[in-house]
């Protein structure tokens, strides 16, 4: 059996990270992941400019109590003649600062009578003004290749005057559900049989972090419909995620039919519960390349736990990412009866803000790995190391599912 730890470095290690670039424009990379470091090519701002609507002048002229006479008025997005001495620019926010201005003074500190305008409160030198290149200075990085592209990077990179970026494409998924008592939603469902939560679950998870599931095949527990799915999905996917049938039942046929296919299987359990049976395989695709399989266990709460915290870091690489392992915090544990197991556990939990500020993690009630309502109750998994108790009250790594499912 494998240390989750090394299964998690393991897991991403095993893949590498899809080769193609691709230029899409703005709107299109949303979502996707940058694909060479970027070189700011202007200053921005591109002119020093006023940070309020009111007048420019030049410090020197301000005497309290006299007048200046308004020489222009100049609205953003329009040039400046140059400022002569002793007079004032009417201007707003974003109007460029004329030549010969040094300090802006905002319109409630002003009285304007007759073309003249009096200074109400003495400025200081260079105040209210937005400096050229203060924001981005030419010739900085932008943004680093490995950057998922959200709406705080088109900001920038419009801001830049950058329409199109180079982007790796999405990661093509492909996900294999199997088993003889799956039914697919919408469908009669008997008592023998139960729905396929698993892949519709899959299918969100793959998508809410930027990859594109390419197909959704399910195989009865015979192998050659597992078969068949595998060599389809292994030709057509960067990364292919089976769910069920991994354990040792006489139905459990995905090993099986990877080693007959020849591949090459990597890893077999790891320590860690909900989740122990995860395999990791890699399959010919026919044309000399290889494509990893992860096969996940069936239990719906497994299946989600072990997407979470191994499968995720694999996508993070397959994408390009340069962050695969999100961030880890450490929070108080409320729990009624200690918990510990001689594997790693994670909790479904919910983050909660307590009375003094502070905030600490709740359980849901039943851990059961087959109780799917656990899921949209939980903010996160409470990880308790394998070997530990840990009572009411005691610090435990939290795996927030805003971090680590995105
Ligand atoms: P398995 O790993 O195939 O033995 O499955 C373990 C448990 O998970 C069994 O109770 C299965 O019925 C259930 N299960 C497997 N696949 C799915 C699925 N796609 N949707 C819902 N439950 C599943
Ligand atoms: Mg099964």
């Amino acid at each position: 059996m494998l240390d989750f730890d090394d299964a998690q470095k393991l897991l991403a290690d095993a893949v590498q990270p899809v080769a193609a670039t691709q230029h899409l424009p703005l709107r299109q990379a949303m979502g996707l992941v940058l694909a060479q470091d970027l070189t700011a090519a202007l200053d921005m701002p591109p002119a020093d400019n006023s940070a309020m609507d009111g007048y420019a002048l030049r410090h020197a002229d301000y005497h309290a109590g006299r007048a200046l006479p308004v020489q222009q008025v100049v609205y953003a997005g329009h040039r400046p003649e140059p400022q002569r001495p002793g007079t004032a620019t009417r201007l707003f926010t974003g109007s460029i600062l004329p030549d010969g201005a040094d300090t802006v003074v905002m319109q409630e500190h002003t009285r304007e009578i007759d073309g003249q305008v009096e200074i109400l409160t003495p400025p200081t030198l260079g105040q209210h003004i937005r400096r050229r290149g203060e924001d981005t200075a030419r010739g900085t990085q932008l943004l680093p290749a490995g950057t998922p592209i959200g709406a705080a990077q088109i900001a920038l990179l419009a801001s830049q005057g950058v329409a199109e970026i180079p982007v790796h494409p999405a990661v093509r998924v492909g996900i294999l559900t199997t088993g003889d008592e799956l039914v697919p939603p919408g469908a009669p469902c008997g008592e023998h049989q139960i729905y396929n939560s698993n892949g519709p679950m899959l299918a969100a998870l793959v998508e809410g972090m930027g990859a594109r599931v390419v197909h959704m095949m399910h195989a009865a527990d015979q192998e050659v419909a597992i078969t068949a799915a595998f060599k389809q999905l292994s030709a057509q996917c960067d990364l292919v995620i089976s769910v069920g049938g991994v354990s040792v039942g006489d139905r459990d046929l995905v090993k099986p039919v990877l080693a007959a296919l020849g591949a090459e299987l990597a890893l077999w359990k790891v320590r860690m519960k909900p989740g122990k049976p995860v395999a990791l395989a890699h399959v010919d695709r026919g044309d000399g390349g290889r494509t990893p399989v992860i096969c996940l266990p069936g239990n719906p709460v497994s299946a989600f736990a072990v997407f979470a915290v191994l499968v995720s870091p694999m996508v993070r690489r397959l994408q390009g990412r340069r962050d695969i392992f999100p961030q880890v915090s450490h929070v108080k544990l409320r729990t009624k009866a200690p918990r510990g197991d001689s594997r790693e556990e994670f909790l479904r939990v919910r983050r909660l803000a307590d009375a003094d500020g502070g905030e600490t993690l709740e359980a849901f009630d039943r851990q059961g790995s087959g109780v799917v309502s656990s899921l949209p109750w939980a903010s996160g998994l409470a990880r308790i190391p394998a070997g530990q108790t840990i009572s009411d009250g005691g610090t435990v790594a939290y795996y927030d599912f805003r971090h680590w499912l995105v």
